[in-house]
Parts: structure tokens; C-alpha cells; sequence
């Protein structure tokens, strides 16, 4: 088989293995998930419908259509992120390949907080880029040091996700702003994966983006988890004009454009209000916290929906194996990060299997 050099650095997600396993258990209880258990709303689904009826099937623009890029562009604007410009992309997930693709040459160094979003780090292999792990364990909050630490002279970026899968830690404003500033002060890029700023559950959290703070930053976002558009794959990235003229330039020759009747609906999704969904995590959040936090030393989430407690032993491989045979399905941690001590236990599931997923997950300790 010829496979390129670049791509036999990345390895397989761990996630596979554990797929293959959890394949062979007849109906777990899945907290595994990582996108919401709500289906799309009717009417965002409909005015889809009704775009594909119109004949609005067709390539649209490379960097999106104008209005969409105009409405993200003031919504951003009116939470105080700097920008110049958006692009419509493929999910966050083609908006982060984008980005990386025109920011970064082979070599260049992106410093991550570890746990991590596994897909940060295949992408920079993919690039030929290098993955820079900060150990956040085990509050998972960023500090100065360990940040101003990583840093080398091939350091060009710093990713930073907040709220964060898998660990549900969102960041103060104090931490967002000392990233601002050691980026301003050695001048790196800042990429701002904001995917689940709506699912946040404490006051005083809720209006603090890492883009308020410093003009060198890509914010990177989408509709797949406020609006469980997941299969729509609709993303946005914002940030200097240069940077995302570019990238507009490259999505031409990358993914041609963005799939049109997406974008339709996504214009229409944005004012749609998720409130009362979000309250709906949240309780489901208050419940496995309750659940779980006298058995097992875990760090309550503040927002996306995940939990990532610590497991006796330290060995989330083996964890989640017994899980499976007590027909619970949880991932391990360490595909997240490059310690296997903890697991991502998701709540974006039923009440009901929140509930049942937390009398197996007390009753193995
Ligand atoms: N960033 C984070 C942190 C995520 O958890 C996900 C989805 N799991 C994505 C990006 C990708 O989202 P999209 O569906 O928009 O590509």
C-alpha cells in the first residue's frame, strides 16, 4: 500500500479500539457521546427543507454566503471578540484544519492544554506541526508558569478550549487574559476553539472569550453542539483579515465551499434560543456531580458536557473495560491526554441513563 510519510505519524484514534470493543455489548448504557441527544429543532429543519425546494443547491461562495458571515460577524462583535472577518467552513472541524493549514509550517510548535480534544493533535501531525502538551491536572486550570515554560522559539500558537471537552473546565477571566498577554508579549497566535459557549452553567462565566482580549486570535466555532447540527457540518472561524482572506483563498482548493442548504438553516438557527436546553445540562450536570463526587475525586464541570473524574488505580484503560462489562460505555481518558488516570463520562444522554450510568459507575468503587 503507498501511504505518505506525514500520514503514518498519526495514529489511529484510541477512540477506535474502544468503539470496536463497546461494538460487541448488546445496548449499553452510552455516555460516551461526545454531540447532544436532542435532535435539531423542527423549524431549523424546515427552513432547510424549504432552501433545498427553492433550488439553493448549488456551490456557494468559498469563504460563505455574505449574509451568514455578516450576522456571525456582528454576534461576535456584540460579545466584544476582535475581528476583521469570518469564513464559513466545514463543522470547527474543517475551520481548525484551515487555520492550522495557513498559520503553521512543518516544524512550528502549538502549545495545548492536556486533556485536549484529541483532534488538535492529528491535525498538526497531519501538518507536519507539533503538538505541545501542558499537564493541567489535576484542577485543570491554566497557569502562567507551566504556559510560559512550554514555550521555544518554534513556538507559534497556543490553543486554548474553553469550555473544554473532555474536561467541563471553563476559564476565568483572569486566566484567559494572562493567556492574552504572554501571547502579546511573545507575539504567537492565539486559536480559540469556543464550540460549547453556550453550555455553561455558572453565573459569571458566561460572557468571557479569549478573543476579547488580544487581536492576534482566531476565534473557531459552530453549530454542531448549540443546535445539534453535528451531520450539517457548519463552522465558523473569525480573526484578522489577512489570516481568513487566506484561509478563504485555501477552502477553494481544500473543500471547494461549504454545503449551501447548511448555511441556509444555520442563518436561521442563530436565532433560535437554547436556553431552555441548556438548563436541561445543567441539571443533568448537577446530578452526575452529586453522583459521583463522595466516591470518586472529581472536579465539577462548569460547562460542556462532560465529566472527567479520576479512577482508583489510576488506570482509565482498565476502568472502562470493567464498565463495559457492567454494560456501561465511558472512554478513557488517555484518549485525551498523555495521562490514563481519569475518564470522560458524557451527559449528553437521557436522564434516565445519566442515572443508571451513575448507580454502575458507584457501585465499581
Ligand atoms: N472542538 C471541540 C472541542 C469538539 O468537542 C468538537 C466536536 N466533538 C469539535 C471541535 C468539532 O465540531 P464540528 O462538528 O463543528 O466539526
Amino acid at each position: 500500500m503507498q501511504l505518505s510519510e506525514r500520514v503514518t505519524k498519526v495514529r489511529p484514534s484510541g477512540v477506535r479500539k474502544i468503539f470496536d470493543l463497546a461494538a460487541k455489548v448488546k445496548n449499553p448504557i452510552n455516555l460516551s457521546i461526545g454531540e447532544p441527544d436532542f435532535d435539531i429543532p423542527d423549524d431549523i429543519k424546515e427552513e432547510g427543507i424549504r432552501w433545498i425546494r427553492a433550488g439553493f443547491n448549488k456551490y456557494t461562495p468559498s469563504g460563505g454566503i455574505p449574509e451568514l458571515r455578516e450576522k456571525i460577524f456582528h454576534s461576535l462583535k456584540g460579545k466584544g471578540i476582535i475581528c476583521d472577518d469570518v469564513i464559513i467552513t466545514a463543522g470547527a472541524t474543517g475551520g481548525l484544519l484551515l487555520s492550522f493549514l495557513v498559520t503553521l509550517d512543518p516544524g512550528d510548535e502549538v502549545i495545548i492544554p492536556d486533556p485536549y480534544f484529541v483532534l488538535y493533535e492529528y491535525q498538526l501531525l497531519l501538518l507536519g506541526a507539533i503538538p505541545v502538551l501542558i499537564d493541567t491536572y489535576p484542577d485543570f486550570s491554566l497557569k502562567e508558569e507551566a504556559l510560559r515554560k512550554a514555550i521555544t522559539e518554534k513556538t507559534k500558537a497556543i490553543l486554548v478550549n474553553s469550555p473544554n471537552n473532555p474536561t467541563g473546565a471553563v476559564y476565568s477571566k483572569q486566566e484567559l487574559e494572562m493567556v492574552a498577554r504572554v501571547a502579546r508579549e511573545k507575539n504567537l497566535l492565539v486559536l480559540a476553539d469556543d464550540i460549547y459557549d453556550k453550555f455553561i452553567f455558572e453565573e459569571g462565566l458566561q460572557n468571557n472569550y479569549l478573543g476579547q482580549f488580544y487581536d492576534k486570535t482566531l476565534t473557531i466555532s459552530g453549530f454542531s453542539k448549540t443546535w445539534a447540527m453535528t451531520g450539517w457540518r457548519l463552522g465558523f472561524v473569525a480573526g484578522p483579515k489577512e489570516i481568513i482572506q487566506t484561509m478563504i483563498t485555501n477552502q477553494q482548493y481544500v473543500f471547494s465551499s461549504v454545503n449551501s442548504i447548511a448555511q441556509k438553516a444555520g442563518l436561521f438557527a442563530l436565532d433560535h434560543n437554547t436556553d431552555a436546553l441548556i438548563e436541561t445540562y445543567k441539571k443533568r450536570r448537577d446530578l452526575i456531580y452529586e453522583g459521583l463526587q463522595d466516591k470518586y475525586e472529581v472536579v465539577k464541570p462548569k460547562g460542556a458536557y462532560y465529566i472527567f473524574p479520576r479512577v482508583p488505580g489510576d488506570d482509565g484503560d482498565a476502568f472502562v473495560e470493567k464498565a463495559l462489562e457492567k454494560n456501561l460505555f465511558v472512554i478513557p481518558g488517555s484518549v485525551f491526554s498523555r495521562r490514563k488516570s481519569h475518564v470522560r463520562i458524557s451527559f449528553a444522554a437521557s436522564e434516565e441513563n445519566v442515572l443508571k450510568g451513575i448507580e454502575i459507575l458507584r457501585s465499581m468503587v
